[in-house]
């Protein structure tokens, strides 16, 4: 990292990071001429790596056509068809699109959704949404509110929203009792669910909210077998809706196109971004039900609420490329097929190391759980810093992977999340996992391990 001053208010204040200049594929270039293999995306970001031709092209054409119509005049081609290629007719089903620019927007415009939805169909007591500790839904103050991460919240407790509570996530590793089974620790969670619906009142309650596979927060934690069943069937019994968060792990990251096709239900409200534009234009989206829609058509007849550039042409037009990428080069089973040989191959450097004391995750979205200690899943003091010292060390060996840190309660060790290109080759698979295998060993000896 370099020392040079810098203009940009970077993440960093201390420190300004090097400029990228270029993208090739699954590598990034940096202005030193510096090829740095991108394992994450970023963020989970970069689903067809960078600079593909196809996405190129179609932003370029339609930039050459019309870069930018305010929807409050005009929709537009690339809108409509994105639209189409992302929600279907399924009744019941997911059958509405609207296109903000990331991923809290998507948040923030499926929370005042739901609210509008229960104010108009005659029960506007519904205004308690219940989240889970250790969820990441963004930055914003509403998504903030949702998020259940302490560390994050607390500075800004007294602006954020009351109508939020958190209860236990299904973070098997971190949560589930030894002396359980995976049912058990589905149906305790449920019952916890279910006492919170209790202890708020059920019919005040508009909606539970969650991400099928935990992102940053947790590193890459899959929920166990039947947990979305049993809170579908508690939101179900009870009138609340359930929103689903897949910023991070939708749009084919875990090998589906939607993470919870995977769990036998549907959400009302879903939330993506990351991997819908690929990050060749920043947008994500907020999906609604038929039912949702047309209760709020045959009310006021209009969603209250708006950003300057939704469903932004450019925008449309690259996601819906990147979209139509992924069915053309059948992606998705490629997810499948590199997920599984990114398992085996961080099973077989990791599986035995000392401090690994988790592997998981599901497709191309895949995370190890470092631990001072495998038998008590002690995790290192994060005042040791571990995963900064893991990305310095990967970064050094041309390697850009997602590091987070422990929490100080020790809820959670540090952890490295890898989500690559799901263009990558098997040879860039092996790659991954050789350079982060150096990366965390030389990190783990810096520390005096
Ligand atoms: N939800 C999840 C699960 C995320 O991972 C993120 C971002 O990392 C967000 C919401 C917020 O998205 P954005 O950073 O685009 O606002």
């Amino acid at each position: 990292m370099g020392a040079a001053k810098s203009r940009v208010l970077h993440r960093s204040l201390r420190e300004t990071p090097p400029k990228a200049v270029g993208g090739d594929g699954v590598w990034l270039i940096a202005e030193d001429g510096k090829r740095v293999l991108d394992a994450s995306g970023g963020a989970a970001v970069s689903c067809l790596g960078h600079q593909h031709p196809r996405v190129l092209e179609a932003l370029s054409r339609q930039a050459s056509k019309l870069a930018y119509a305010h929807t409050g005049f005009f929709s537009s081609e690339p809108a409509e068809a994105l639209a189409e290629k992302i929600v279907g007719d399924e009744p019941g089903g997911l059958a509405y699109a609207y296109f903000v620019s990331g991923g809290s927007e998507a948040i923030e415009a499926g929370i005042k959704l739901a609210r509008q939805y229960f104010i108009e169909s005659g029960q506007p007591q519904r205004q308690r949404f219940i989240a889970r500790r250790q969820s990441y839904h963004g930055n914003t103050l509403g998504a903030l509110s949702a998020g259940g991460n302490a560390w994050r919240r607390e500075p800004y407790a007294p602006l954020l929203s009351q109508a939020f509570s958190h209860v236990t996530p299904a973070f098997a590793y971190r949560e589930k009792r030894d002396s359980e089974s995976e049912t058990d620790f589905v149906a305790r969670l449920a019952a916890e669910l279910e006492a919170e619906f209790q202890r708020l009142g059920p019919d005040t309650v508009a909606a539970f909210i969650a991400e099928p596979v935990v992102g940053a927060t947790a590193g890459c934690a899959p929920a166990p077998e039947g947990y979305f069943r049993a809170v579908r069937d508690i939101c179900n019994r009870h009138g609340a809706l359930l929103i689903l968060d897949e910023v991070m792990c939708g749009m084919g990251r875990t090998g589906t196109r939607h993470a919870w096709e995977q769990e036998g239900i549907a959400p009302d409200i879903q939330a993506i971004a990351k991997g819908l534009g690929g990050g060749y234009q920043p947008i994500g989206a907020m999906l609604a039900s038929d039912r949702i829609i047309d209760t709020i058509r045959q009310g006021s007849g209009s969603f209250q609420h708006g950003h300057t550039y939704l469903a932004h042409p450019l925008a449309c037009a690259a996601a819906l490329e990147v979209q139509r990428v992924i069915d053309d080069e059948n992606l998705l089973d490629r997810v499948k097929d590199l997920g599984g040989q990114l398992e085996r191959r961080l099973t077989e450097r990791f599986g035995n190391h000392r401090h690994v004391g988790d592997i998981r995750g599901r497709g191309l979205f895949q995370a190890i759980e470092l631990v001072a200690d495998r038998a008590s899943r002690e995790p290192f003091d994060p005042a040791l810093k571990l995963n900064a010292r893991i990305k310095a060390a990967a970064f050094e060996r041309g390697l850009a992977c997602y590091p987070a840190g422990g929490t100080a309660d020790g809820r959670r060790g540090d952890h490295v999340l890898l989500a690559p290109p799901y263009i990558s080759t098997s040879d860039d698979i092996d790659m991954i996992v050789d350079r982060l295998g150096q990366a965390v060993d030389a990190a783990l000896k810096s520390i005096g391990h």
